[in-house]
């Protein structure tokens, strides 16, 4: 259901991409064009919400404020803080491109963080994001995205007490040099920069 919701949408793309991290890949999300659409964007989140809810009547998890890592992570952010009845932000790269807290946004020491993404390929901007707000003494206590798309980086454990995902993508990142699409000539696009979105 979330894969023909990611693919209806558009967020979902087949082709011969270069993503951020300088790999070539068949497969291209940008969710922000699924969540546009609140109902769309409400039941692709949904399912993961619940999973944490379920955690948190356990007792497994505590969770007080939801934060994204800009930009993908803001309406993701935003649609789990509203189902979780929680308050939600965003962490955003300053002038000299370190991931930070602005606008005022502001959490207390000790409170307990769930980070959320769109998509999760290298789970770089999360560990940023858990950086910053470690700093600032609050537990990071889990994340959670929509797609997971970690290859090699799948077998690293990521630094988190949870992890959720609502769907996980076996997506072949290649390097240049040895991508298959690239052999068979196919030209190449340029979807999207760490800076315009999430690739
Ligand atoms: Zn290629």
């Amino acid at each position: 259901m979330i894969i023909s919701l990611l693919k209806e949408t558009g967020a979902m793309l087949d082709g011969h991409f270069l993503l951020s991290s300088g790999c070539h890949s068949d497969i291209y999300f940008q969710c922000a064009r699924l969540l546009q659409y609140p109902d769309k964007a409400r039941s692709v989140i949904a399912p993961i919400a619940e999973r944490i809810r379920a955690d948190i009547d356990s007792g497994i998890l505590s969770i007080d404020a939801v934060v994204g890592p800009a930009i993908g992570g803001i309406t993701a952010a935003y649609e789990m803080g509203r189902q979780l009845g929680v308050r939600a932000f965003w962490t955003e790269r300053d002038d000299c491109g370190a991931m930070a807290l602005r606008r005022g946004f502001e959490i207390d020491v000790g409170q307990n963080v769930l980070i959320m993404e769109d998509v999760v390929t290298t789970a770089k901007s999360s560990l940023e994001t858990a950086r910053v707000l470690e700093s600032l003494g609050a537990k990071v206590t889990a994340l959670a995205c929509i797609v997971d798309r970690r290859s090699g980086e799948r077998a690293r454990p990521l630094p988190f007490h949870a992890f959720y995902a609502a769907v996980r993508i076996e997506a072949v990142n290649w390097n240049a040099e040895e991508c298959p699409l690239c052999g068979k000539g196919l030209p190449l696009a340029k979807p999207g920069s760490r800076k315009q979105g999430k690739v």
